[in-house]
């Protein structure tokens, strides 16, 4: 007998596919108790991290720094551009390498991380150049970007549904958080505002709100589900 989802070799004992979890079905055998083919608790074998493979990525990050560090020295006779240098590989070491400690990253705890990351580096690169953009726009433009990633990871990892509804709701904050950058632009560099935003708004708002309405109505979720092959 063999599973009439996955097609795997299935015991005449078995109630459920050991692999898919289908239940198995056949009117003419009866199950008594015996032994499934297949053991009960697969566990995935997973194979620890090891110490060397961390040496190596931090060594991967080092040597540019160092190199980099050098160079500036050497032809500058002081440190000018390190600094971004060094922010650069610090913040792509937060959100390429740092997750690989963990034996299980979880993005609702690292995706702020990385965001908070990003906003330090900016707010480096503001003060370094003397720059005036970063209270104004590039915080509160990167913060509300983290807030909506953030809800939308959270939302996703631990609600098992509604996922219509929750990107539904994030692309209409992207719609609002593109009226906020272009009011942002106005107060940090004195652009018109020529209502460009509109237009992400509207789509941005449309797209979202489609998502939603498929959301609440499941005959034209169907529908949809038909018409896309899914
Ligand atoms: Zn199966």
């Amino acid at each position: 007998m063999y599973c009439i989802n996955c097609g795997v070799r299935l015991a005449d004992t078995e109630k459920k596919c050991p692999l898919c979890e289908t239940v198995v079905y056949h009117p003419d055998i009866i199950r008594g108790e015996g032994e499934p083919l297949y053991p009960e608790n697969r566990m995935p074998q997973r194979r620890p991290k090891s110490k060397a493979f961390h040496g190596v990525v931090i060594f991967l990050f080092l040597i540019p720094l160092i190199i980099g560090f050098l160079i500036d020295i050497r032809t500058n006779g002081d440190l000018t551009w390190f600094g971004f240098l060094a922010g650069a590989l610090l913040l792509s070491y937060v959100t390429v390498a740092l997750p690989w400690w963990f034996e299980k990253p979880n993005p609702v705890i690292f995706v702020p991380c990385d965001f908070a990351a990003a906003i330090l580096y900016l707010l480096f690169i503001n003060l370094h150049t003397g720059g005036d953009w970063f209270m104004p726009l590039a915080f509160p433009v990167m913060g509300a970007l983290a807030l909506i990633v953030t809800t939308v990871i959270t939302l996703l990892r631990y609600l098992k549904k509604g996922r219509l509804y929750i990107f539904g709701g994030a692309l209409m904050a992207l719609g609002g958080l593109t009226v906020l950058i272009e009011f942002l632009l106005k107060v940090t560099f004195g652009l018109k505002m020529v209502g460009w935003s509109f237009y992400p708004l509207v789509a941005l708002v449309l797209l979202g709100g489609a998502l939603i309405y498929l959301a609440i109505n499941s005959a034209a979720r169907e529908m949809m589900g038909r018409k896309l092959f899914f």
